[in-house]
Formats: C-alpha cells, structure tokens, sequence
C-alpha cells in the first residue's frame, strides 16, 4: 500500500501517460490489488484490475466444497453484488450478467481465494493524473465494495444459496431432458413474452404457461422437488397457430434454454438440450467451402454445390448452410421459426411444382429432407410453421398454440393428413448424412490479427473484431452476452499459434473449452463461456476464414 501511494505521489499532476508506472501487484491489508493494463488517456477504454482474497477472510471457503455449477452460480452472484456495489461510483465497473448465468472470468475462485476482475477508469483534472483521488479510488472505495462482496457477514448468504439451488435445479432438469426422450421443457406457469424487442425483462401480467395433459411430463429437482411441464419430445415437432398466438414467443423460450436463467426470469423452468441450435434465413453472409448438396444443386451453369463458397449468399442458401454447419458442428435439434426463413427453403406446394420442373429448381425445400434427418442423421426438429400444411405429414407431435396456450393437435393433425392427402411429389431420393468436417486455416487466422494490429474485441452481441476485420454476428440469437464472442476470438487466437490447416476444429474448440478453460487467456474479467457450435458458428461468418 506505501509502495502505492509512493508511486501515485511521484506522477501527481502529470501527463496521464505516466500512470503506466503503477502497473503492477500491491499488497493491501486484506487483498492483492493487481493493476494489469493501464488505459492511455482518460477517454480509453479502462483500465483492466484484478484483486484477490484469501478464503480465510471470508468465510466462504464452504463455496469450494460445491458443485461446479454451484460454484459458477455462486461467482455469478458475486458479480452482481459487485455491480451493485459499482452503481455508487462510476470509475468502476464490472461484466454485469443479464438473465442468464454463465460462467464468467469477473469473479473465480481459486484454491486460495476469490478472484475479481474489473475495470476502474483511473481519475484526472483533463489529461493530469490526480494522485490522491486514485489512492482514493483503490484503497478505500474499490477496497471496501471488494470487502463487502466477499466477506460472508456482509451477503445476504439465503439469497445466494437460493440463487445457486436454483441453477442445480436447471441443470438436473437439462440433464434428464435425455431420459425422458426430449429435446424441451417448459413448466407450467412459465411467463414467456418479453417486455419488448429489445428487453429480456418478463412481460407483467403476461398468461401464464399452462400443459397439455397428453404432454405432461414430470421432472425431478434436487431443491425445489418435482417439477411438471411440457416435454418436446424427440423427432419433428410442430408449432402451429394462428397469428399473433404466441408461437415465436414460445421458440424464442426454449432457444435460451440452453442457458440457466435468474430466479425472476419467468423461463427459468424452461430447459433445453444444450446441442439445439436455432437458424435462420441470413442472406448476404459468406459460405466457406461447404457441401450444400442435399438442399442446392444444379446451380444456374453448373455451378457445384458440394464445396460451396460465396461472400453473398441469399436467403435459401443462408439457411441450408447455416443448417448443414450446425449438423457439422454436432447439432442434435434444430429450431427453425417461418418469421425467420426463406419460404423457397422451406416449402414448395405441388402447383408450384407442376409449373417449375423440379430440374429448373436448384432447392430441395426442408420438407422433403426433415424426416430423412430425423431418420438418417438422428436430429430433432422444432418447427413454428402456420403457414403451410405441408410438414404435417411427417410430424410426430404437433402443437397449437391458442390464445397463449398450447393445445396438443397431434391425432387432429393426422386425421387432416387422412382427409387431404398430399399431392405433393416428394423431391429427394437420395440418402441424408452429416457433412464432413471441413479443415480450418488457422495459418490464416494468425495472418489477419497481425495485419489487424491485433484487435479481438467484442461489441454488443452483434459483431466481434477479429484483427482487421469486423464480423457481424446479429443473426446468432442465442448468444447471450458480448463476452461471449470476446472468448470467442481469443480461442482462435490459441488455435492459431499452430500454422497451416488444422483437422476437426469443432472438437478442438471444444477441448479449449472443457475444465478451467479460462486458464488459456489472458486475466481479463469480461470472458464468459460461448458453446463450441456458437464459436463455430461465428467462425463460419468470418468472412476471411479459410475452410476446406
Ligand atoms: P406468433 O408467432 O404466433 O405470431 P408471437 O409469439 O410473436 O406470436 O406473440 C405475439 C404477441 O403476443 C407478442 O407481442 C408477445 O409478446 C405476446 N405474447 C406471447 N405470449 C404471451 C403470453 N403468454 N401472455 C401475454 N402476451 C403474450
Ligand atoms: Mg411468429
């Protein structure tokens, strides 16, 4: 602490430059006060800090004896008694969770104590550092909301042990989705609708959630009991309805299943298999060398479709490669919304059909592959589709939402089958596999971050600068934090320190993300946890990534 403020005297008044001699480690009473970077002008992004606790001045070392997903959800409650605490003063500031919980780098725990990471935008009079202000800053104000954040007496310990309950309660409810034959869950009384477009708040007086009794299913928890709801079960299943009857609001619930949610959520009862990826039509995106044949063929010019590559693909293309880069990345359910497609993917009706021969007709709609990839490729399909009768045939389960309420039409649907058979004639004959996996240049991924003075840098949930180029990301609607993709960028970075073309990259991400895969990069607070499709996924837009 002397060595501190020795320093912070020295460069009182001076140009901000020279707060870059403080970098560094300082020993505090009760912490460890890391200083890791030091922002270049006031106006700079901040500062990046780190302090540590021994577990002993805590009284929370009981945190390590727990689950790792209790300990994720204990770290994320942490975080958010932080950036309470961080409200009272605007130096400071940590990653603040949203809705869900993920496993985040702003606070970790290690065998000796908790970490936490944050970020203090160090004090000036224009560009003249004021030294004791930062003294200030660090000693006192960040010293006493670090102490508040970690010593037990100063937590409300019921509100955190319900908050950590609750997400070993998602967790074994995700975990029997398998068991039970499911791809979803929704509990009843589950609140749904969003505020609005932009918010992730819960609608107030929103209907409630009610089950269907033909899809009741019951689950267990190990704190909060049974729990009784809806299960999607494997195979095709349809969300039917008329507009404006609460279907999108219902895909939109179980795609962030994936991820557990706050107490408050009103979805946080809704789990889902943590493999569902959620596409869409996306035109204008770039494909890298990708085998879109079973969906495109016979391009105008004969054009080949098995190693497909475009900086400009249109709605159709978008999304059958989007689906064939899910199924590569190892999706096991797809959930596909009609607001979101391209109608000439997904459906062609049998006039069409008798006008334009199906050789002039490079698509085979999904129609015609969403059984093969139920009975050949072992993929489940959630499809909101009011729009056409067509998939009705190859339906396991379908549901009607009605009012904001599902209603099981399963046995409906097939006397509709019955009574108006399909005239459709069924386009693909051919048999359905996985793609391959295409090979990455990660030689290449080096070469744009150096071109690119090394920037991997996240913006909101909807773009990632890798190097030079800014790739945009609005379209991967189950991200759930920025931080996210910030991982995102720097587990290419690590694939990247090997040159030329590496094999099975969805296997090698995935391996980067297993234990503590944090330990890889650098003490930077705003990392959170992405899947390996997601990471996938991203990569696959980089418009410079090279496949083969
Ligand atoms: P659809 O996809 O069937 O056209 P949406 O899911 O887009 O319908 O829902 C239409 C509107 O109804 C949205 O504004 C949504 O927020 C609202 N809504 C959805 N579910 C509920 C509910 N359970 N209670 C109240 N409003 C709801
Ligand atoms: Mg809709």
């Amino acid at each position: 602490m002397d060595i501190l403020d020795h320093k912070l005297r020295k460069i009182d008044r001076q140009n901000y430059r020279s707060y870059y001699s403080i970098k560094g480690k300082y020993e505090l009473p009760d912490m460890t006060l890391f200083i890791d970077t030091v922002q270049s002008d006031p106006f700079a992004s901040a500062s990046r800090l780190r302090v540590f606790r021994a577990w002993s001045l805590t009284d929370l070392a009981w945190l390590k004896e727990q689950s790792a997903d209790y300990q994720r959800a204990a770290r994320d409650y942490l975080t958010r008694v932080f950036a309470g605490y961080t409200q009272q003063e605007n130096a400071l500031s940590i990653d603040k969770p949203g809705q869900t919980i993920l496993d985040r780098t702003s606070v970790l725990f290690t065998d000796a104590g908790i970490e936490l990471r944050f970020r203090a935008v160090l004090p000036a009079d224009g560009r003249s550092i004021l030294a004791k202000k930062a003294f200030q800053l660090l000693t006192e104000t960040l010293a006493t909301f670090v102490r508040r954040t970690t010593i037990a007496r100063e937590l409300d310990i019921e509100a955190l042990k319900q908050h950590c309950e609750h997400v070993e309660n998602q967790v074994a409810l995700r975990a029997q989705l398998d068991e039970h034959n499911l791809i979803a869950f929704v509990a009843d009384n589950s609140v749904l609708p969003r505020l609005a477009g932009n918010s992730q708040q819960p609608l107030e007086n929103a209907i409630p959630f009610a089950t269907p009794e033909s899809l009741r299913v019951t689950l267990n928890t190990p704190h909060a009991g049974e729990i009784s709801g809806m299960g999607i079960p494997k195979g095709v299943t349809l969300i039917v309805g008329g507009g404006f009857h609460g279907k999108s609001t219902l895909l939109n619930a179980i795609e962030t299943g994936i991820y557990d949610h706050v107490l408050t959520d009103g979805r946080q009862w809704v789990v889902t298999s943590e493999s569902a990826v959620k596409i869409r039509a996306e035109d204008g995106r770039c494909v890298h060398n990708l085998d879109l044949s079973p969906y495109i063929n016979h391009l105008p010019g004969d054009r080949s479709t098995t190693a497909f590559s475009t900086q400009n693909a249109s709605g159709s293309t978008s999304q059958a490669a989007w689906l064939q880069e899910s199924l590569e990345a190892g999706a096991s359910t797809l959930l596909i919304d009609e607001d979101s497609s391209a109608t000439n993917f997904m459906i062609r009706d049998e006039r069409m059909q008798a006008l334009v021969a199906s050789e002039q007709e490079p698509i085979t709609p999904l129609v015609d592959r969403i059984a093969q990839l139920r009975d050949e490729c072992d993929v489940s399909v959630l499809l909101v589709m009011g729009g056409s009768g067509d998939y009705l045939d190859m339906a396991d389960t379908v549901i009607q939402m009605h009012d904001y309420q599902p209603v099981d039409v399963t046995e409906k649907a097939k006397a509709v089958v019955a009574a108006h058979p399909t005239q459709r004639l069924k386009e693909a004959t051919d048999s359905l596999s996985r793609p391959r996996a295409r090979k990455l240049n990660v030689g290449g991924l080096n070469q744009l971050l150096q071109q690119g003075k090394f920037r991997i840098q996240a913006k909101d949930l909807a773009s990632l600068r890798f190097g030079k180029e800014w790739i945009d990301l609005g379209a991967l609607s189950q991200l759930s934090s920025a931080s996210q993709l910030h991982t995102a960028g720097w587990i290419w970075f690590a694939l990247a320190s090997q040159p030329g073309w590496l094999a099975q990259p969805t296997k090698q991400i995935a391996q980067q993300l297993m234990g503590e895969w944090y330990s890889t990069l650098p003490p930077y607070g705003d990392f959170a946890k992405p899947r390996a499709i997601d990471v996938m996924a991203a990569l696959n837009r980089l418009r410079s990534a090279q496949f083969k």
